[in-house]
């Protein structure tokens, strides 16, 4: 039965028979996908992102080594495992194809039995190596990106701000009087309250690069690249109406009535020569000084002279 979110198997090969009988084998299983040369290949797995590609070795123009090969040297489609379907049937060839890191080495003429066995084997690796990559970077309570994963998305948002003279703005969230209201209501209402916050808090989010992290127990971050401290203002402002329009009621703050969030922020200006660490400072001291003024509002860093 084909599921809604069948895998994408993409077929490279130069044969049209070929072609057609491997797509016909695949089809009720998977999303099949057909390019006949390298250079169709490797636009098709650009724009449809497949999760495997069965990749015939001898092709004109564009032999399935070098397609292998551009595949790796590319960021965004590096991690796609490939299959080499080839004639060559020497044992050398076959080691030459899994050492350039293709996943398996089929010889033609195939069993259709073992390839569909084979497919549905690096597929099922596949699903786990995504499953794996999702627990690693995700936040199990919040579902939004971890520490781990913010601290990556930084580093490179970060490079990429300085090398490039654009904005980046940098928000830490604090949620105020937490402690008092686990105190309250108890730990299960305190996730509960936390799961909301962080859902305002990625419904906030405008861009595809903008990230919202759970930093740590009731602090999340916000990193918004090629945003400056002006729109960056407005997007946490709309997002602290957000989380008081929650309206989660929180009889033991001192604050408000209801459960409210204190910003602190700051922005790398273009051309800037502050360092990653001290920007994150930055918005951390702005931050504390959101908590001393009386929380549930945002301070924004000041750049100094
Ligand atoms: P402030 O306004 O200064 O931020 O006060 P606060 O009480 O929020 O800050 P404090 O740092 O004293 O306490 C944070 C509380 O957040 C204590 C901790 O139990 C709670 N907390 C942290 N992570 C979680 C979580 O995952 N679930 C729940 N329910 N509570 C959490
Ligand atoms: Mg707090
Ligand atoms: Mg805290």
């Amino acid at each position: 039965m084909k599921i809604a979110e069948a895998q994408k198997v993409l077929i490279a090969d130069d044969d049209a028979v070929n072609r057609e009988v491997l797509g016909e084998l695949l089809k009720p299983e998977y999303t099949v996908l057909l390019a006949k040369n390298g250079v169709q290949a490797l636009e098709r797995a650009a724009r449809h992102q497949p999760d495997l590609i069965l990749l015939d070795v001898m092709m004109p123009d564009m032999d399935g080594y070098e397609v292998l090969r551009r595949l790796r040297a590319d960021p965004q489609l590096a991690h796609i495992s490939v299959i080499f379907i080839s004639g060559l049937d020497r044992p050398e060839d076959e080691a030459a194809g899994l050492k350039m890191g293709a996943a398996d080495y089929i010889v033609k003429p195939f069993n259709q039995t073992v390839v569909m066995a084979r497919v549905a084997l690096h597929l099922q690796v596949v699903r786990q190596r995504r499953m794996l990559e999702r627990l690693a970077n995700i936040d199990g309570l919040t579902e939004l990106a971890n520490r781990r994963r913010f601290d990556e998305v930084y580093g490179l948002e970060w490079q990429r701000a300085r090398r490039g003279k654009r904005p980046l703005s940098l928000a830490l969230l604090d949620i105020d009087a937490f402690k008092q209201y686990n105190d309250r209501y108890g730990h299960p209402a305190g996730d509960r309250a936390l799961r909301s916050v962080a859902r305002a808090a990625a419904g906030a989010m405008r861009r595809p690069a903008d990230l919202a992290a759970r930093y740590g127990g009731e602090e999340l971050v916000l990193l918004l690249p090629e945003t400056g401290a002006l729109e960056a203002g407005q997007v946490v402002s709309q997002l602290l109406e957000a989380v008081a329009a929650l309206g989660i009621a929180h009889e033991a703050s001192s604050v408000a009535p209801v459960l409210t969030v204190s910003v602190g922020g700051a922005t790398l200006e273009p051309g800037s020569q502050e360092t990653q660490a001290a920007l994150f400072e930055a918005a951390d001291s702005a931050l504390y000084r959101a908590k001393q003024a009386g929380r549930n509002r945002i301070c924004w860093h000041e750049p100094g002279p």
